[in-house]
């Protein structure tokens, strides 16, 4: 145990303190050297409209499958992307293999093309190159602006107002999609729902989990529906797992959904064979 007198505080260090401060720096080192190695994947998860069945797009999150550890959480290592600015090359990674990807899977199934809907973090949204780099990167891979749906959180934005509002219309210039992610969680939901040109809200999960539980949790749910429908918007349920959630959420005219119950994020060649686009296989 070692101990270090700060001017008015002592601080312990505890063996497991230790162990995590050196796991984080372990990580962050195997993390730099991850991409290169293509160590990165992005699996795609389906969202399903509720009314036909039909896939109507997928959402790309980032897996890291390290060559010990075996598959790390974005929730583990996105965090120490984002502190240490590593988050910005990723973020362009991400986004150019998720369009090159769906571009090519559209080419398959161009009775359905899918929309693609991509994860962005605060850091990534404080850099001033952000517009221009996801201009560039939806030139050199082809893929059409109006399919792609960038999602964010309430406190992407909240975090530097001014700049996202600038960032946010340039690209609704460009017709680029806006979601914004978990839905509810964060403060002051409502006056950013006419402040920021937002095209689509995803109901956080924990108030989908809630809703069987009945009583004011339901109500809760239908609130933001109707909110997102009076607003032109489109919504989906994230998190849906049960065959009761889904009934609950049907009930509530929400028209899309997303979630175990339906589909687990997969790798692209696993989507390509999955019962979705092909509706003989069953499974
Ligand atoms: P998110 O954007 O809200 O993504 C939804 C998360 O919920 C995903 O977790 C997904 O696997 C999980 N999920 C989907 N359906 C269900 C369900 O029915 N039940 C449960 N329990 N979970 C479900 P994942 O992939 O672990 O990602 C966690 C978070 O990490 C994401 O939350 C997002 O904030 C961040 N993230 C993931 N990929 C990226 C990325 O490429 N870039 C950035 N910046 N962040 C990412
Ligand atoms: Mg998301
Ligand atoms: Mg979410
Ligand atoms: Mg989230």
């Amino acid at each position: 145990q070692a101990r270090i007198l700060g001017r008015d505080r002592l601080m312990v260090f505890t063996p497991k303190m230790h162990e995590k401060a050196r796991g984080a720096m372990e990580t962050l080192m195997d993390l730099r050297q991850a991409m290169e190695k293509d160590e990165l994947i992005l699996f795609y998860q389906p969202i399903i409209h509720v009314d036909s069945g039909k896939v109507t797009g997928v959402e790309a999150l980032i897996r890291w499958k390290h060559p010990h550890r075996g598959m790390v959480s974005p929730a583990e290592f996105i965090p120490i992307a984002e502190e240490t600015g590593l988050i910005l090359s990723m973020g362009k990674w991400i986004l150019k293999k998720a369009c090159t990807d769906i571009k090519a899977f559209n080419a398959l199934y161009p009775n359905n093309p899918l929309t693609l809907s991509v994860n962005l973090s605060s850091k990534e949204f404080a850099n001033t190159t952000l517009f221009e780099q996801i201009r560039q990167t939806l030139t050199e891979t082809g893929f059409p602006p109006e399919r792609l749906k960038l999602e964010i959180t309430e406190s992407v934005v909240m975090g530097n107002a001014e700049a996202a509002v600038i960032t946010l219309s340039k690209l609704k210039e460009i017709n680029v999609r806006i979601s914004i992610d978990d839905f509810g969680t964060g403060y002051s939901s409502l006056s950013y729902l006419h402040r920021f040109p937002a095209d689509s809200l995803k109901i956080d999960r924990s108030f989908i989990r809630r809703m069987h539980l009945g009583g004011e949790n339901m109500e809760i749910v239908r609130t933001i529906v109707t909110l997102g429908k009076a607003l032109h918007m489109e919504i989906t349920a994230e998190g849906v797992e049960t065959a009761e959630e889904l009934a609950m959420v049907k009930e509530l005219d929400c028209p899309c959904v997303q979630g175990f119950y339906f589909a687990r994020p997969m790798p692209l060649e696993e989507l390509k064979t999955s019962r979705f686009f092909h509706p003989l296989l069953k499974g």
